[in-house]
């Protein structure tokens, strides 16, 4: 398993997940095509570079001309209910790297297993539409934000350092 790379192709869903209690939650990727899901268990730390380079990647893509056709705003993302129970691959992430391939005007997930060679090919690769990662680009810090205490006067997730509250003056 480790030695095969698993080609995802086109995801019909692509979302990002939190599961267990707050101070405890463990982040998931879960992709899921024609045929079946996937689980991807990455850190908070990875799952917020993830979101980073999502914004980073969008916003050097919307100078360019064939951005136009995909101008239209995300539909609101899909809650994860609804995927398989038991995915098709499940593993922990040890290295994840987003492309954009203009030619087909798709993004391209490359995932490495964190037993895997990080130097070899990816253990799992997917490609999604503009839109699926603009949405995803939105939920990742709505996921990561919903773990956190909130502010009782302006809703804000309050941070370790402090929080300064637009509502309270
Ligand atoms: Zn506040």
């Amino acid at each position: 398993m480790k030695d095969s790379p698993y080609n995802f192709g086109p995801t019909l869903r692509l979302e990002a997940d939190a599961v267990g209690p707050p101070g405890q939650r463990t982040f998931r990727l879960l992709a899921a095509n024609q045929e079946g899901a996937a689980c991807l268990w990455l850190e908070k730390e990875e799952l917020q570079a993830l979101g980073v380079a999502i914004d980073q990647l969008l916003a050097r893509l919307s100078n360019r001309s064939e951005w136009k056709l995909y101008g239209a705003p995300p539909n609101p993302f899909c809650p994860s209910e609804g995927f398989p129970a038991i995915p098709l691959v499940e593993f922990k992430v040890g290295q994840l790297s987003l492309g954009y391939e203009s030619d087909s005007r798709t993004f391209v997930l490359l995932v490495h297993d964190s037993d895997a060679d990080p130097e070899g090919p990816p253990t799992f690769t997917c490609a999604t539409s503009v839109i699926q990662m603009r949405q995803l680009g939105q939920q990742i810090p709505a996921v990561i934000a919903a773990g956190r205490p909130r502010c009782p006067l302006c809703g804000d997730a309050l941070e370790p350092e402090g929080h300064s509250c637009v509502r309270a003056n």
